[in-house]
């Protein structure tokens, strides 16, 4: 499954509201002049890049265009960047809101749990993963609180009578209850929530249950997000439990247990690597299933 990707290009917001949906989702809702032509990739997991203030600055500064890539070319010390589910977009509105996941520490979370109204950031990059062939006849989405969001606004636009199932992993009951909303009394939507697993606090449980669950009769799609180790897992028990075909599933890895390690790891083989993710492309595979040859080669050097 290839992501959706928006032409280059780089919008300006500022904090304008600040909320805490729920124990561990921070919402924030930006706003600002650019956000009046922010695309609409039309998928309820569409994300952006974000990048935050550096220490001292009220907000980044603007990107640069290098041949037709915009970008922090010229910066010795670029901004932090970290993705984002865009939970709702209002253009009319000039306004766009995330819900950010409040994890132990790194620093988008660090920002989220503190930012206060006015400060700026730096929005980049739209991409999509969730796209169900014409005929689906349901859905199964599978998420993390990383993946909630998204997996949220798929249920809020859901077409009318489509059979949905949910299964999230989260911290705290209370942590779905935008997801519960969205689902309200309709007895086609199913959701099902673990909680204390996963979210960077022992094993997910996502995998294992949908290698327990019997998926519906007929056409259906599978989303999966979450942590990228889970997701891997997903995707084996999708084609091999279920042997679903490439296209009525995806899954999205959205963060990794102990990312500081997997960065020191790839940057020592990052050549290497990157050529087999690139021999993954030109042999056909999309880019989640290329980069997933990609962790099982960096898995094998760093055994
Ligand atoms: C397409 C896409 C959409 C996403 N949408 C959302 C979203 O809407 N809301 C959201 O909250 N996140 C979302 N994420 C995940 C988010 O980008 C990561 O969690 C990101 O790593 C957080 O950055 P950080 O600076 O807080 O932590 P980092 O500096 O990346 O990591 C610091 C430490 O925290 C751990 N960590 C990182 N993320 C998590 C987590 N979620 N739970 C537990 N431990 C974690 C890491 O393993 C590391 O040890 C999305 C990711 C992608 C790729």
């Amino acid at each position: 499954m290839t992501d959706t990707l928006t032409r280059p290009g780089f919008w300006t917001a500022t904090v304008h509201e600040v909320r805490r949906l729920t124990p561990h989702l921070q919402r924030i809702v930006l706003r600002g002049p650019d956000l009046a032509h922010f695309p609409r990739l039309g998928a309820p997991d569409e994300s952006v890049t974000i990048y935050l203030p550096r220490p001292g600055e009220a907000a980044p500064p603007p990107m640069t265009l290098r041949g037709e890539v915009w970008g922090y070319h010229d910066e010795p010390h670029p901004p932090i960047g970290r993705n984002y589910s865009v939970r709702a977009v209002d253009p009319a509105g000039a306004r766009l809101t995330i819900d950010f996941a409040l994890h132990d520490h790194g620093p988008a979370t660090s920002w989220a749990r503190q930012a206060g109204t006015g400060a700026g950031l730096l929005l980049w990059r739209c991409r999509a993963w969730f796209r169900p062939p014409a005929d689906t006849r349901w859905l199964v989405l599978a998420a993390d609180l990383s993946g909630l969001p998204a997996a949220t606004r798929a249920v809020a636009e859901r077409p009318p009578g489509l059979p949905v199932r949910v299964l999230v992993d989260l911290p705290d009951l209370a942590d779905a209850r935008d997801l519960l909303a969205a689902a309200g009394d309709d007895p086609t939507v199913h959701v099902d929530v673990r909680v204390g697993v996963g979210n960077g606090h022992g094993p997910g449980s996502l995998a294992d249950r949908l290698r327990e669950t019997t998926l519906p009769d007929g056409p259906g799609y599978v989303w999966v997000a979450g942590e990228a180790g889970e997701c891997r897992t997903a995707r084996s028990v999708l084609r091999t439990v279920h042997r679903l075909p490439r296209d009525r599933a995806v899954c999205v890895g959205y963060w990794r247990t102990d990312s500081a390690d997997w960065e020191r790891r790839y940057a020592r083989f990052r050549p290497l690597l990157d050529q087999v993710y690139q021999d993954g492309l030109a042999a056909g595979l999309n880019p989640v299933e290329a980069g997933d040859r990609m962790e099982e080669a960096l898995e094998r050097m760093t055994r």
